[in-house]
């Protein structure tokens, strides 16, 4: 298997070199060259692990198949339910908790294996990775749950003193783990940002990784082995339906994601490319709502006021996976490279219509504010008893304006535990019942902190320096 570059098809690498690089050298995102052809009826047994397996094991086919299984096993046994993502009625719908990991939202799916492949990729390679994250708060903590203890992977997430809630910041402060450290960054999430991409791209720091046999990798979602693994639940759950008597092998069904980033809704995409039975992607935004104008458009502008909202990890202006949908419809490398140029120079592009058309015979898209996304919780509360954290929240609300003329079956994707999300809850008027918690949000206040590191955003490089010495 070869990956491609978005932005140049003759750019191929091999797995464990798109894993360990993230992002192609001519910037643009990997993709694989073919798609598993899935047979669904002979899956249909599969447990999560072995459909992970069949499914990884096409894509990632230069992994050692025994190592690759045992991977897998290592990153969904940490999850609370052996199920890994179970489906649960509401009304007529149903509802994919994605939120039963570690950390207690979807990115654990990932990240939990992520760094297990990464260090498949490395002893290809021979060389210790070091990762540097900038988070605004789940995406670090899941990232230093997974990487914890890891061979051959270090791992310092930076984030911002003032961008983080208390209970994110207490959850990483008080990691664990011999390869990782916390730093917190003076200043906001974009402050963190720039430092991380000013040290990444640092000649000096790269080659003073170098005399420790360290090379730079990346866990953020643009990776393909953050993608791919996404793909596997949306056959689970297809599976777990058919299995109930709910639908008939083969009849489509509607999947709403909450996005932000676009790579949990694109692996519903890439999932329909094998063979899964879709009628629509929905997709829900909060009042950053900057793909609903696109797809409404076609226009792609940057150009407006970021809103902080309550449902955070959806607070998003530049959603990069969205290069990678543009590049499997456009399907012209050059076409895709100058949209990306005006994104990057003008912070402004627009498709054509043909293309607009596509997208909208796939997906719908719809948005909605911070008071109806308290509302929606509570009114789900009151009809079905159920308790959506304001991500979910946000998709549920989406999902019920969609017409859906053919009365398909709705599945939402879950992508938080609304533990995480107690003060919004409250607003609802809702009261969790602390001893049903989760166990990493129960314990949470007995943990020792950790880690004490605060920098000035100048001060990243040489903090690295000084951090590398420790490093066993
Ligand atoms: C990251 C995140 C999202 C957005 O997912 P994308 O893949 O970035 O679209 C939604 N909800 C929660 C809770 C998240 O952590």
């Amino acid at each position: 298997m070869q990956f491609y570059s978005t932005r140049n098809i003759n750019n191929k690498v091999k797995g464990h070199e798109a894993i360990l690089s993230g992002i192609a050298s001519d910037g643009g995102l990997y993709l694989p060259s073919t798609y598993l052809k899935f047979d669904l009826e002979k899956h249909l047994d599969d447990d999560y692990e072995t459909l992970a397996f069949n499914i990884l094991s096409y894509y990632f086919d230069e992994f050692d198949e025994a190592e690759l299984k045992e991977a897998i096993h290592k990153a969904y046994t940490t999850f609370e339910s052996k199920d890994v993502t179970p489906i649960v009625k509401c009304g007529d719908d149903y509802i994919l908790e994605l939120f039963h990991g570690p950390t207690c939202a979807f990115k654990d799916i990932a990240l939990e294996l992520l760094p297990h492949l990464l260090s498949m990729a490395i002893k290809l390679k021979n060389q210790d990775s070091l990762i540097l994250t900038a988070t605004s708060g789940d995406t670090g903590k899941a990232a230093l749950a997974g990487f914890k203890d890891v061979g051959h992977t270090n791992l310092f997430v930076f984030y911002p003193l003032n961008g983080v809630s208390k209970a994110q910041e207490r959850q990483m402060l008080t990691s664990e783990g011999q390869n990782v450290r916390v730093i917190g960054v003076k200043g906001n999430f974009d402050d963190c940002q720039k430092a991380v991409k000013q040290a990444m791209t640092s000649k000096e720091l790269i080659s003073y990784l170098e005399e420790y046999n360290l090379h730079f990798s990346s866990a953020n979602s643009i990776n393909i082995a953050r993608l791919l693994p996404q793909c596997v639940y949306y056959f689970d759950a297809y599976y777990k339906l058919v299995k109930e008597g709910v639908i008939n092998l083969y009849d489509k069904v509607n999947f709403t994601v909450p996005t932000g980033n676009f790579g949990n809704i694109l692996a519903g995409y890439i999932a329909s490319l094998m063979g899964l039975p879709v009628n629509k992607l929905i997709m829900a935004s909060n009042r950053n709502n900057i793909l609903y104008d696109f797809m409404n458009s076609g226009t792609y502008d940057t150009h407006r006021v970021f809103h902080k909202t309550n449902s955070p990890s959806m607070d998003i202006i530049v959603s990069s996976n969205l290069e990678r949908l543009l590049s499997l419809l456009i399907n012209d490398d050059h076409k895709l490279k100058r949209l990306m140029n005006d994104l990057n120079e003008k912070g402004i592009y627009t498709i054509d219509d043909t293309l607009k058309s596509k997208i909208n015979d796939i997906f719908y898209a719809g948005f909605t504010d911070e008071t109806s996304t308290v509302k929606t919780i509570r009114n789900c509360f009151d009809d079905y008893g159920y308790i959506l954290d304001p991500h979910s929240a946000v998709g549920y609300k989406v999902m019920k304006e969609y017409p859906n003329p053919q009365k398909n079956i709705n599945i939402l994707l879950s992508t938080a535990s609304p533990y995480k999300f107690k003060e919004t809850i409250k607003e609802a008027g809702i009261a969790l019942d602390m001893a049903k918690a989760p166990l990493s949000i129960k314990e949470l206040d007995s943990k020792p902190v950790l880690h004490n590191i605060n920098i000035e955003r100048e001060d990243i490089i040489s903090c690295i320096r000084e951090l590398i010495k420790t490093l066993k």
